[in-house]
């Protein structure tokens, strides 16, 4: 058993792999045979990750605010609190906050056998990220 007590400084979403002001708290990293990673992510308004895939894909969970998600190919989609967003394994997809508004999401994810829980890619164009939200 280990206790982690809160007190860890939040980090700052580094600025290759998100658009505008993120904030991260760990909840849980891998170690194994553990393998889940999860992260409390504060996206402040307009603030979003740059396009990305997760090899054994993720979920996020929307804890506070108004948020945008959005898989390649698909249409931006609003979400909010209680909303929940599986991404399947290699999805190429972005989220974050709503332009006018804070998001909160704990996002869970896994590291495969190489520990990679995550490829980034470029950052999501204003153009993209402006697309009426379909929600
Ligand atoms: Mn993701």
């Amino acid at each position: 058993m280990k206790i982690t007590r809160s007190g860890d400084a939040t980090e700052r979403g580094p600025a290759d792999w998100f658009t505008g002001d993120v904030f991260l708290d760990t909840i849980a990293e891998p170690a194994e045979p553990y393998r889940i990673a999860a992260i409390n992510v504060h996206f402040t308004p307009g603030a979003r990750t740059a396009w990305h895939t997760h090899p054994l894909g993720q979920t996020i969970f929307v804890t506070e605010g108004v948020g945008r998600c959005q898989r390649d190919g698909g249409p931006v989609e609003e979400i909010r609190p209680g909303d929940r967003v599986f991404f399947e394994p290699g999805e190429r997809h972005w989220h974050g906050a709503a332009p006018d508004r804070f998001m909160v999401h704990v996002a869970m994810h896994q590291a495969d056998d190489q520990g990679n829980a995550v490829t980034w890619g470029e950052h999501v164009s204003d153009q993209d990220y402006g697309a009426r939200p379909a929600g």
